[in-house]
């Protein structure tokens, strides 16, 4: 489903990406750990396109289709949904307005029916109702004075809406307190854990894949997969960190 081959990235002419090569194929979900500045992120920035990450050699196709080569509005169209590890605040456009415009632009893009106003809060609600979030909180601006937790449970708010098919979640887990990692995971299980998506969940800790268990977990150290291996190498990673699990 999604299918990078030997990747090689700059930003700022500096190489980050130095030949990742990485098959996810539908119906799993794959972990990438690896220590801090191995470039986990850029790997999810390169995926959404976003300006500045160049990529020098390598390709990347989503559905057999070269995603390097679509602008980041046709990847989400196509169905890739990207979660960042540091969510944007858009001040003075609220969660709804900003969820239910992504939602409609992506249905226009896909030459499906706009949703109206009604049938689009009925189904805002109910995802927030499923995250465990007052849908009173999707009225205000976007993330502005979110707690860290309300934001991540605002991004699955946004994953359940769009329902893409496929989803890069890079540290989701970060700044999570227990109770909205459970429903962090529930949610990625309960929207992504099917058939027909995947998933490539980036995270520096064992303890969001207790939720959500990975089919493969694969480590990134400068630029490279270093490693991979079932569920059991993230306990390994864990209990040894990533520098004894090298050795
Ligand atoms: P990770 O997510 O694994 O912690 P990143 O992908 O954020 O790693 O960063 C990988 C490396 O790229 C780091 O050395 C970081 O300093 C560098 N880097 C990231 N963004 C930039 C940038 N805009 N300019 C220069 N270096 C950058
Ligand atoms: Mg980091
Ligand atoms: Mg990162």
């Amino acid at each position: 489903m999604l299918e990078i081959t030997n990747l090689h990235a700059t930003v700022a002419d500096k190489p980050i990406l130095n030949g990742v090569s990485l098959h996810v194929p539908a119906g799993e979900v794959h972990a990438i750990m690896g220590p801090n500045g191995s470039g986990k992120s850029t790997l999810a920035y390169v995926l959404a396109g976003r300006p500045g990450y160049e990529v020098s050699e390598g390709s990347a196709t989503f559905g057999g289709a070269d995603l390097l080569a679509l602008e980041p509005h046709e990847r989400a169209a196509a169905g890739l949904f990207l979660g960042f590890q540091y969510p944007v605040e858009i001040p003075g456009v609220s969660y709804l307005q900003f969820l239910r415009e992504s939602l409609n632009s992506q249905r226009r893009s896909r030459g499906e029916a706009e949703l109206s106003g009604g049938e689009f809060i009925k189904l805002a609600k109910a995802q927030a109702t499923l995250l465990g979030m007052d849908a009173e909180m999707l009225k205000r601006p976007v993330n502005v004075g979110f707690s860290g937790g309300e934001k991540k449970r605002a991004e699955m708010v946004q994953m359940g809406i769009m329902n893409p098919k496929f989803a890069v979640l890079d540290e989701t887990d970060s700044g999570l307190d227990i109770d909205a990692l459970k429903a962090v995971g529930a949610g990625i299980n309960r929207i992504m854990r099917a058939p027909e998506k995947g998933v490539l969940l980036i995270t520096h800790y064992q303890r969001l894949l207790d939720y959500v268990e990975p089919d493969k977990v694969h480590v990134l150290r400068a630029g490279l997969i270093e490693r991979s291996g079932g569920p059991e190498l993230a306990h390994e990673l864990e209990r040894e960190g990533y520098a004894e699990a090298a050795a």
